[in-house]
């Protein structure tokens, strides 16, 4: 029987979705898959993304940690596409590869002071407190009052983050660094800033009921940002989720919550126009107020408002990184692509290369989505089979041999395994489920220990 030698770049959901399916699918060859990721730990967004205080969802990595210990995905963390592997590489050991590669930092957000000392990137914060082995273990928090601007899921993780008390954040995994850090935060006011109005958040009712009911934290909502216009009625009669959402705001308008002292605030109808400085150092954020224009978008009313403020994220979204030698879009940070198959500027398919998840469709969507993804991308995969590459080292150890003669320090799952082990291990001395490592070097060493 023929066989798929392929290569998945990216151990998040996306491309361990994709090498469960391949090997549960229909098809007449045989397959064996290798999966790469820059990061000595595998999952992704689902380890570096995800809240701690979201334990439900981490436990997705239960579903990915039973698929890759099965045995039949070989994984290669701490190998970056790119710098340690290459497509001449991949070319040369395999039938086609997969990019799965995901999102990492933040899009821009253009206005004035938007550098300024205090002006953060939402995914940076994130990066943080997640522990990205990548990312210094520091964080500056030494603003009262912050603002985050956006109106999605990641802008509310953000703020929850940084307005809840920290001894509720112990039962999570969080590293140490994380909680001493928070800790020492003198945060008392947090503002969450949307452009358009409550029928037009793009958060999840469940992220917004748990966002606004944070234990020692008052929410706060504002008459006046209750408008609706006919494009948010006919939201609101089609959407249920935003039928929730906006209950959940109306009810909290109409019954406030005891003060406390912290608190949460969210705006609506303000559109980011400059973040103001003084001596290098942001001190307030100014907005345009809008309204809603009939069709449930928002234009300017030319009344500018502005909030003292001492430090500002900004959570307007995440954007791909381009792939060495892959064709990208740069309007939307994603490999050029068609349902998954890796396309050249002419829009022809480049054979072998394909892609999946946040890298394909940009970053957008739950985990669950990407599961739906990598379906596309295989189908088409399997039906490519007449125009794979033809590798002329397909052995599978023949691409241990590139790796090692070129000094490549990789980890094998059995490998993560001790990393993992350890992260319990830690945990559970201090009365708590994990203690997630943050050194790299740390945990490459602790992989090795026999
Ligand atoms: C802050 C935040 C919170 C979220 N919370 C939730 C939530 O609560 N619920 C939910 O359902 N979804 C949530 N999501 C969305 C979810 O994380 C994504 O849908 C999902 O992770 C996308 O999967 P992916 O595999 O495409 O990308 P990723 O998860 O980003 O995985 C990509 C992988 O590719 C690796 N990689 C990148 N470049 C290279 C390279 N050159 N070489 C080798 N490896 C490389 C990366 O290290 C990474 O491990 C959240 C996202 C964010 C950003």
């Amino acid at each position: 029987m023929p066989k798929l030698r392929l290569a998945v770049i990216g151990a998040g959901p996306a491309g361990i979705y994709a090498s469960d399916l391949i090997i549960k699918a229909q098809r007449d060859f045989d397959v064996s898959i290798d999966l790469f990721d820059l990061l000595p730990a595998p999952y992704g967004l689902v380890r570096y993304g995800v809240a701690p205080d979201h334990p439900r969802i981490k436990g997705i990595i239960r579903a990915l940690y039973e698929v890759l210990d099965r045995g039949d995905i070989r994984f290669f963390g701490n190998v970056k596409y790119g710098v340690d592997i290459t497509l001449d590489d991949l070319k040369r050991h395999y039938n086609a590869v997969i990019f799965a590669t995901g999102a990492i930092k933040d899009a821009d957000l253009n206005i004035p002071g938007i550098d300024l000392d205090g002006s953060y990137g939402a995914a940076d914060f994130v990066n943080w407190y997640d522990a990205h082995p990548d990312f210094p273990l520091t964080w500056p928090l030494n603003a009262k009052q912050v603002a985050v601007i956006g109106n999605g899921n990641v802008a509310l993780d953000v703020a929850r983050i940084l307005v809840k008390l920290p001894e509720d954040l112990l039962s999570t995994d969080i590293p140490e660094h994380v909680y001493e850090g928070l800790k020492k935060s003198p945060v008392t006011d947090v503002h969450v800033f949307g452009r358009r109005g409550p029928a037009q958040v793009k958060f999840s009712p469940l992220e917004l009921r748990e966002a606004l009911h944070v234990n020692g934290v008052q929410s706060i909502v504002y008459d006046e940002d209750f408008q609706f216009d006919e494009g948010s009625q006919k939201a609101l009669e089609s959407n249920n989720q935003i039928r929730v959402m906006v209950k959940t705001l109306q009810d909290l308008k109409e019954n406030p919550q005891p003060p406390q002292e912290r608190r949460l605030h969210l705006h609506f109808f303000h559109s980011p126009v400059e973040v103001v400085g003084e001596n290098g150092k942001v001190s307030a954020v100014r907005f345009e107020k809008t309204k809603l224009d009939g069709t449930g978008n928002v234009v300017g009313t030319g009344e500018m408002v502005e909030y003292p403020i001492q430090a500002v994220y900004r959570a307007v979204g995440y954007f791909g990184s381009e792939i060495d030698g892959i064709p990208f879009d740069r309007k939307y940070g994603v490999i050029a692509n068609q349902e998954g198959r890796v396309v050249d500027s002419a829009g022809s398919h480049i054979p072998g290369v394909y892609c999946t998840g946040w890298i394909k469709r940009g970053p957008v969507g739950l985990i669950g989505h990407t599961k739906a993804d990598a379906i596309e991308t295989i189908g088409h995969l399997i039906q490519d089979q007449g125009s794979w590459w033809k590798p002329i080292e397909p052995d599978e150890g023949q691409i241990l041999n590139t790796l090692r003669q070129r000094g490549v320090d990789f980890m094998d799952w059995s490998q993560w395994l001790r990393v993992d082990f350890e992260e319990k291990q830690q945990g559970q001395r201090r009365g708590r489920e994990r203690l997630k490592l943050h050194d790299r070097k740390q945990m490459m060493a602790i992989s090795k220990e026999k």
